[in-house]
């Protein structure tokens, strides 16, 4: 936050942000709430920071300021382009009450891919009323044109989509199996790749899976780059046939639903779930 507060002080805070790291929702209100306080306070630790006691600093805490839009996946986990389209207009806009508007975009991995396109534009030029903070534990799902346009800040626990071929061999497997499966035994079968070796720990069995999750979610990212028609910016441009072999099955509603499964999953791991349980209840939203 301290680089944060003094780039606000400054008035250099750049308008397009990426947070990458877990949980980082809390400090993207902060700045928010830093920008539009009523009565800031300076200090000699902190340059700036918000009195969290006025008006804008407590409804931008319980989320009910005009000017800080918060965009989250909606029930089918993905976030649309209608929602993108929605924020776009408004941060044309000069700001309702606030002194700038500050657009959240919580889970921003969940941002289909045309959604993503319909950012870029804003992100490069933004309205100079307009901050766009983009939240996400898996930035490297994000498409490289939204990254480039967009200066990241990197918070605790990043996962690094450094995909190992290995978990990615597994990854399109499930991801095979499950597409030219229906019945739900064979597809628990199918499942059996992703469970626990014998002796793994919880924590490795999560790690372990968590791996091969975030290899399926890159493949799928890629089926989608593909099936919109641009084959520029695949994060597994060196297995291209394979995620080509893949579009067929994943190219359109089923992948980004599938996509928002896997989303939910990481989640879920990172809460401590099973995961053989997690494995098995996975692969059956595929
Ligand atoms: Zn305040």
């Amino acid at each position: 936050m301290d680089l944060l507060s003094r780039s606000i002080e400054r008035g250099s805070l750049p308008p397009s942000l990426i947070f990458a790291g877990a949980d980082t929702r809390d400090t993207a209100l902060a700045v928010a709430q830093a920008l539009n306080c009523q009565k800031p306070v300076h200090s000699s630790q902190v340059p700036v920071d918000s009195c969290g006691t006025c008006v804008a600093c407590r409804r931008i805490a319980r989320g009910v300021h005009p000017d800080v839009v918060i965009v989250e996946p909606g029930e089918n986990g993905s976030i649309k382009i209608d929602q993108v389209r929605d924020v776009v207009d408004r941060a044309g806009y000069r700001p309702f009450e606030g002194k700038r508007r500050v657009v959240i975009v919580d889970q921003a991995e969940a941002l289909v891919v045309a959604a993503q396109n319909a950012l870029l534009k804003t992100l490069e030029e933004p309205p100079a009323t307009s901050v766009f903070i983009l939240l996400t534990s898996m930035p490297d799902l994000l498409l490289p044109t939204v990254r480039s346009r967009c200066v990241r800040l990197t918070f605790a626990a990043v996962d690094e989509t450094a995909i190992d071929e290995d978990a990615r061999d597994v990854a399109q497997r499930v991801l095979q199996q499950a597409a030219s499966l229906r019945d739900p035994a064979r597809r628990i079968n199918a499942a059996k790749e992703l469970h626990p070796k014998a002796g793994d720990t919880g924590a490795v069995a999560r790690d372990q899976l968590a791996a091969y999750l975030r290899a399926m979610a890159s493949l799928l990212r890629d089926v989608e780059v593909l099936a919109t028609g641009s084959p520029v910016g695949l994060a597994n441009a060196d297995a291209a046939a394979t995620v080509e072999r893949l579009v067929a099955a994943y190219g359109g509603e089923r992948g980004v639903k599938a996509f928002a499964a896997i989303d939910r999953a990481i989640d879920a791991l990172d809460r401590n779930a099973g995961a053989k349980v997690v494995a098995d209840w996975v692969t059956l939203q595929l």
